[in-house]
């Protein structure tokens, strides 16, 4: 039962440290946008590993792919060596491509984790600048690793692990609800470029020429913050002009969660690189680096990792990219994610303990608050991360799987499957209204 599963979980926290303190669930089985637990009892899953489930759990599709890998006998694993599997893979990835990319690009598979894909774009732009420093941004997350830990901002955990990679420069987020950059898209902008500018213009700013600039458009782990159009092609011309490789974190906001294939597009831009993974698998571990030739300085082997060469990611991958595209689900995420916004707009008119609701796609926030708490100059409210955990708490007793996340753990994620119908993001706002007023009792 989930009793006898959820007191082995307890009994093994000493010496087993990879269970989840808030999630006090066992699965049996998943399908779609549902998981169930070993007693029968059914949720809807808005976390979707994190954003990895695009399709959602054990997609025909998916599976189909991952089953004819098994029943054609094709090799699991290759390293390097192509297979037809890798081909079919790399062939979909770079007609995925926007155009003005597709001729520049080159890919590196990583091994497999997103992390590992983000070390090894710093490492890629190291090498082609011969520089060393870092630009990055307060409240981004790239990683657990060594080096994607020391670029991650705003992170607890980092304070603890003594020297980290050294010069990173962590710059301003444009985070609308607590930071006047991010306010008023164009104009925000230009404010927060003009500081950006005047620091790596300043002789005495520190800043040795940098290596890479790198963000995420839409912060995930830091708290679903969507970076306005206008900032990110600002941040776009300022690399441009001085020459600084631009990284593009896509791993959670890639393969259409945000509305389009890749997050950068909403820009109209194009980055120098970027990295993919989550999705990118079909929910098996993959990870791959997109880059401009003109960054291709590097020799084969600079980076390399055994499982770079998972078949049956590269398969479930290809599955799933084919899916995304033929059936346009950015344009649904983006129609599923209008729905659920307006849903939370409404929820948040009731209940002023929603200070914030943001997002892009299906890529959505909700920044809970104390109203009772001191205003900020800037009109927003003390994040209250007890209170996104007794919501969190509420929505799971009622079959809503949600994660916290951003700052003191305030915003509560929603991170569902991109194929979520109408219906079934109903449901959600549904159930989410009524946790909210029974934790704000
Ligand atoms: N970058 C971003 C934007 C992420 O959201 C994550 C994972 N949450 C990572 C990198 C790291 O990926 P992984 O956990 O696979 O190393």
């Amino acid at each position: 039962s989930n009793h006898q599963l959820l007191e082995q979980q307890e009994k093994r926290e000493s010496n087993a440290r990879s269970y989840p303190r808030r999630i006090p669930l066992a699965i049996k089985e998943a399908e779609g946008i549902h998981i169930t637990d070993v007693e029968g009892r059914r949720y809807i899953d808005c976390l979707a590993g994190a954003g990895t489930l695009a399709l959602g759990h054990n997609h025909p599709v998916v599976t189909a792919a991952m089953e004819k890998v098994l029943h054609d006998r094709l090799p699991l694993h290759t390293l390097d060596i192509t297979t037809e599997v890798k081909e079919s893979f790399v062939d979909e990835l770079f007609m995925s491509l926007p155009e003005s990319f597709r001729e520049r690009a080159k890919v590196q598979f990583c091994g497999p984790t997103g992390g590992d894909a983000v070390e090894a774009a710093l490492k890629l732009a190291k090498t082609a600048t011969g520089r060393q420093s870092i630009l990055t941004f307060q409240g981004g997350y790239h990683g657990s690793t060594h080096g994607t830990m020391s670029i991650s901002g705003n992170l607890a955990p980092k304070q603890r692990v003594q020297g980290l990679v050294p010069d990173t420069h962590f710059l301003p987020y444009p985070y609308d609800y607590r930071c006047p950059f991010g306010r008023g898209g164009e104009e925000g902008a230009e404010l927060s470029a003009a500081y950006i500018e005047q620091l790596l213009d300043d002789p005495e700013s520190g800043i040795l020429p940098p290596a890479a600039m790198i963000f995420e458009t839409v912060q995930g782990e830091g708290g679903s913050i969507p970076a306005p159009v206008e900032w990110i092609q600002e941040m776009r011309r300022i690399t441009k002009e001085r020459g600084i490789p631009l990284i593009i974190d896509e791993v959670q906001t890639g393969i259409g969660r945000t509305g389009k294939l890749f997050s950068f597009e909403h820009a109209g831009i194009v980055p120098d690189a970027f990295v993919l993974s989550k999705a990118i698998g079909g929910s098996l571990p993959l990870s791959v680096l997109i880059y401009d030739r003109d960054l291709d300085a590097w020799e084969p082997g600079a980076h390399i990792g055994t499982f770079r060469g998972n078949q049956m990611a590269m398969a479930a991958g290809t599955a799933t990219l084919k899916y995304v595209k033929d059936h346009r689900i950015p344009d649904h995420a983006e129609q599923m994610g209008r729905i659920l916004m307006q849903a939370l707009n409404d929820i948040q008119k009731e209940y002023p303990q929603l200070g914030d609701v943001r997002g892009r796609g299906l890529m959505i926030g909700a920044e809970i608050v104390d109203p009772a708490g001191k205003e900020s100059k800037w009109g927003s409210f003390p994040g209250d991360g007890r209170l996104a955990s007794r919501i969190q708490k509420e929505c799971f007793d009622r079959g809503l799987i949600l994660e916290v996340g951003g700052r003191h753990g305030a915003v509560v994620r929603f991170l569902p499957p991109l194929i979520i119908t109408k219906e079934q993001v109903e449901e959600v706002t549904d159930i989410f209204r009524k946790a909210v007023e029974a934790a704000v009792k």
